[in-house]
């Protein structure tokens, strides 16, 4: 019913270059897949990623979006900007992005609705770290993000959304949740939607996994009814690599 979405995350790899050869070497390994699939590239990137994928099934995404439409906002880009340079997706409130940049829920909701309101489409991050697993917090706060982001979007805006359960051990660190742990959470997650948007619009959001996913363990998890899609840091920077997420099925 839920169309699968593997998106890459290249975080801070591949110069415009690098990206355009990465490109080039992913579109004949992907052009069969059923999923659909996304690369987040770095902003200078975005431009010549957008070039590279044109006749391919390859969508591009930024990495972040500023709230404002423009004005002095140093260093920053906003929605138009990011659409105008080619891009039709944006990762929003990556754990990293909290963790370094200071990201809060509010401003995440904020920065969902400007590129909600540009049709930029936003995988929107969420997840606990390892003292909230532990604490058995996972389940309220990965509702308090999700509703939190969600907010001032008409049901049909969250319709199209995507979100990724990226729990912030499982990133970059090689731990992944187990397939049960992630189907649940994300259960979790969409029984949340459920309860302010109604059924409907809760079975048409897609919900990635994200966190140390690879080419060894997409089958299980991916064969979760939950689990719509992958969210794929290091193992996206691999054509090969990347190729055999998206090709799971095969
Ligand atoms: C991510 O950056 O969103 C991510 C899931 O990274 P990794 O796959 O490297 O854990």
């Amino acid at each position: 019913m839920r169309t699968p979405i593997i998106a890459g995350n290249w975080k801070m790899n591949k110069t415009p270059k690098e990206a355009r050869e990465l490109i080039d070497a992913l579109k004949p390994l992907v052009k069969a897949a059923k999923a659909t699939v996304v690369v987040c590239v770095p902003a200078v990137d975005i431009a010549e990623a957008a070039k590279a994928v044109r006749g391919s099934n390859i969508k591009v995404g930024a990495q972040n979006v500023h709230f404002k439409a423009s004005g002095a906002y140093t260093g920053e880009l906003s929605a138009d900007m990011i659409k105008a340079a080619g891009a039709s997706y944006v990762i929003i409130g990556h754990s990293e992005r909290r963790q370094y940049f200071g990201e809060t829920d509010e401003t995440v909701n904020q920065r969902v609705l400007a590129a909600v309101e540009n049709g930029l489409i936003p995988i929107i991050c969420v997840g606990e770290n390892k003292a909230q697993r532990e604490a058995n917090y996972t389940d309220a706060l990965v509702e308090y993000q999700t509703l939190i982001a969600l907010t001032g979007l008409t049901p049909a805006q969250v319709k199209k959304v995507v979100i990724a359960y990226e729990p912030v051990w499982a990133i970059g660190t090689g731990l992944t949740a187990t397939d049960e742990q992630a189907n649940e959470t994300i259960g979790v997650i969409r029984k949340a939607i459920a309860r302010k948007y109604g059924k409907g619009v809760a079975n048409a959001v897609r919900i990635q996994y994200g966190g140390s996913m690879k080419p060894a363990n997409v089958k299980g998890l991916m064969a979760q009814p939950e689990i719509d899609g992958g969210l794929i840091g290091g193992a996206s920077l691999k054509a090969e690599d990347f190729a055999q997420i998206v090709n799971y099925e095969a």
